[in-house]
């Protein structure tokens, strides 16, 4: 079974607008509530209560406690299960069409291109960049581990999604403020550079890239090798070498799908099995 795909190309970025300004009023909306403003029945919709890592990171004090870690709420929870079917089912659609950090980074990215043309996504070199690309397992191991221990949200202090939807409150701490920026920079030089390299909820969802239900598939037979695919790909992945494409770092942006970027129509589907 095939998923109507093609030309899509547009759709994205208008998904990801929609939601970057959805989380963005909900973040403000919730200062103007805690100052005796805003839309008060929207007042319980804080970040973490969106967060579907939120719920990621209180799976352990749940089964151990019974109790959500400190600012989690049952909504991130939920979040959570719906995110992981979602990925189970299409892959990490999550990183690719919602995630407003993911987002940001591209925008960053489009100005990255402009300056850097050809260069920009080639600065970090081959070798090196296949092991920082597993840094991201490192920092999920080491978000529950500190957070099973300290019963605490510690990873708010260094999230940098957190602190870009909370730069004008107290609550952001120095440390995601620090990571914020660097990452907003490094987006000039390499596509999605927090998603590639550190994301923890990225490193969750793309586990399921190696058994999701519908799978980016190449057509063989059809290809002309013209690399299009590879080149478009925002995380690296060379598709054009690829029969069926299992890279853990795939977020099922479903560009190298599009008709806009393989000329060869029916040669990369978006897919049921696949093997
Ligand atoms: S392989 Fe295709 S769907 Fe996956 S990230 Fe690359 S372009 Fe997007
Ligand atoms: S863009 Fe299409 S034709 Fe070109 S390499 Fe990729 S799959 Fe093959």
């Amino acid at each position: 079974m095939k998923a109507k795909t093609k030309n899509r190309i547009w759709l994205r970025p208008v998904v990801q607008l929609f939601f970057f300004v959805l989380i963005a009023l909900i973040a403000v909306n919730h200062t103007l509530v805690e100052e005796g403003g805003g839309i008060t029945f929207l007042s319980g919709a804080s970040l973490h209560a969106l967060c579907p890592f939120g719920g990621v990171v209180t799976i352990y004090q749940y089964a151990t406690t019974g109790a959500f870690v400190q600012k989690i709420h049952e909504s991130s929870f939920i979040l959570m299960i719906l995110g992981f079917i979602l990925a189970v089912l299409f892959g990490p659609v999550f990183c690719g069409w919602v995630c407003p950090f993911g987002t940001i980074q591209e925008w960053t990215s489009k100005l990255g291109k402009k300056l850097f043309k050809r260069k920009f996504n080639r600065f970090v070199p081959r070798k090196v960049d296949v092991v920082l690309r597993y840094l991201r397992y490192g920092v999920l191991a080491w978000v529950l581990y500190m957070t099973a221990i300290t019963g605490k949200l510690v990873f708010a202090d260094v999230d940098p999604y957190f602190a870009l939807f909370n730069f004008w409150t107290s609550e952001v701490a120095i440390a995601g403020l620090v990571v914020l920026g660097v990452t907003l920079v490094a987006a000039l030089f390499v596509e999605r550079p927090w998603c590639k390299y550190a994301c923890p909820y990225g490193a969750v969802l793309g586990l399921t890239n190696l058994f999701r239900v519908f799978k980016i598939k190449r057509n063989e037979p059809t290809c002309i090798a013209c690399n299009k695919c590879s080149n478009r790909c925002p995380m690296n992945i060379p598709v054009s070498q690829q029969k069926v494409v299992r890279d853990h770092q795939c977020i099922s942006c479903l560009e190298c799908t599009s008709e806009a970027v393989c000329p060869v129509p029916a040669t990369v589907d978006f897919v049921v099995g696949g093997k």
